[in-house]
């Protein structure tokens, strides 16, 4: 008998897991309380990222980024902007920090090369004079949209069904086991129970209110980010400063525009975030000492978003958060057919839904291997 598994949250986690489960035969639910995409994922900063960013500090994050990357490139056509990065050294500091980088880079796959600072100022007219090096890694852009869409798309041709504006409000067991969810369709302003063999929380920073409905914990921690799009685009690469990951220090082009990122501080509610005013200046300053001309261009844009990192032991500061993910399989905490996925990043939300699909698959006696590192996925119009 085909199982069913009801997802939680329309993200790029969300939609790569319907999709993987989908396609190993399960009969899919996904039910987003907004619209796809209308979370972390829709407001991110977009950078397909080549691992470049985590080689020296993070660098479990900076192998599955290069290994989704360089998978994404094959399966996701029509989404994508291949564009390249460069990590470029402004002062003595960086310049220290360059064969840390290139030493980290090869330990961890990325491809990095050195670029001629002639060459660099030749193709990126805007960005600092006073460059001293720079190196080219594989870095891109993503349509956040698009690519959600790609995934449910393909996950529509092999049965599933996406329900937008539903809301989980209740997580319903039988004694130990979840048996399914209560939803609240916005639209209709109806309530109905859904049952399911497994749920899967994939609600990226909501993950441990959801958690909380089905009487578990789960240790995420929502930890926001300012970005500031200027209205032109004024770099061709995504523009990365080199050294430690730290504020302000990458420019995303995403069409005409320019997105200056970014801040990390904890939040406790990702529904209540305020930017302060200080982060957004200091995106501007920063952004000036990569690419002078952002002082002329005028601010399209302001916006805030909260990462769901998971946290180990002690209270973190955001930066010292790993980006890597992990999968919460709640029978360890007395509460069956319920798991959660978290953390991550949408570069590696397909490592994301094997992990927990495989530990669904484990759970549910279903031998059917993995196979989204092959399947091309479907054109994001295919899905309406
Ligand atoms: C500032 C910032 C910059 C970033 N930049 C990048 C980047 O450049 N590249 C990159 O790869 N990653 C980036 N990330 C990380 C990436 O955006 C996230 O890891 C990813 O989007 C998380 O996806 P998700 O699906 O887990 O969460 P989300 O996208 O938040 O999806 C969870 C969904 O669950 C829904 N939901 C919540 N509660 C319920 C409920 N009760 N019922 C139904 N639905 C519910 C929400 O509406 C939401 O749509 C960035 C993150 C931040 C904060």
């Amino acid at each position: 008998m085909r199982r069913t598994a009801v997802v939680i949250g329309g993200g790029s986690t969300g939609a790569a897991t319907a999709h993987d489960l989908a396609l190993r035969g399960l009969k899919v639910i996904l039910v987003e309380r907004g619209e796809i995409a209308s979370g972390t994922t829709g407001r991110s900063h977009c950078l397909l990222h080549s691992g470049g960013r985590y080689a020296v500090t993070d660098q479990e994050s900076a192998i599955e980024c290069i290994q989704e990357n360089m998978i994404l490139r094959k399966i996701l056509p029509g989404c994508l902007e291949l564009n390249d990065g460069l990590f470029v050294a402004l002062d003595e500091r960086d310049l220290e920090f360059k064969p840390l980088f290139l030493e980290g880079c090869a330990a961890c796959g990325i491809p990095a090369e050195e670029i001629p600072v002639k060459e660099v100022l030749r193709r990126e007219p805007h960005l600092n004079p006073a460059v001293k090096a720079a190196i080219r890694v594989p870095d891109g852009v993503f349509e956040p949209f698009r690519l959600c869409l790609s995934y449910l798309a393909t996950a529509k041709r092999n049965g599933a069904e996406v329900r937008t504006f539903t809301e989980v409000v209740e997580i319903l067991r039988d004694n130990s086991a979840v048996t399914g969810v209560r939803v609240r369709d916005h639209r209709r302003e109806t309530t109905e129970d859904i049952g399911a063999d497994i749920v899967v929380n994939a609600a990226g920073p909501w993950c441990g209110r959801v958690a909380a409905m089905a009487g578990v914990e789960v240790p995420i921690q929502p930890t926001p980010g300012v970005m500031v799009a200027m209205d032109q685009r004024l770099v061709n690469m995504v523009i990365n400063r080199l050294n430690k990951p730290s504020d302000g220090d990458i420019i995303v082009p995403q069409r005409q525009t320019s997105i200056i990122g970014t801040t990390s501080w904890v939040v406790k509610d990702p529904d209540l975030i305020e930017i302060p005013q200080d982060h957004v200046d200091l995106m501007l300053q920063k952004g000036q000492e990569l690419v002078p001309d952002v002082r002329h261009a005028r601010t399209r844009g302001i916006f805030a978003v909260a990462r769901p990192l998971i946290a180990k032991g002690a209270a973190l500061n955001g930066r010292e958060v790993s980006r890597t993910f992990e999968c919460f399989d709640h029978a360890r905490d007395g509460v069956e057919n319920f798991v959660t996925i978290s953390g991550g990043k949408t570069t590696s939300a397909r490592a994301m839904a094997e992990k927990v699909s495989d530990v669904i698959c484990n759970k549910l006696g279903i031998d059917v291997p993995c196979r989204t590192r092959e399947v091309v996925l479907a054109s994001y119009r295919e899905f309406f």
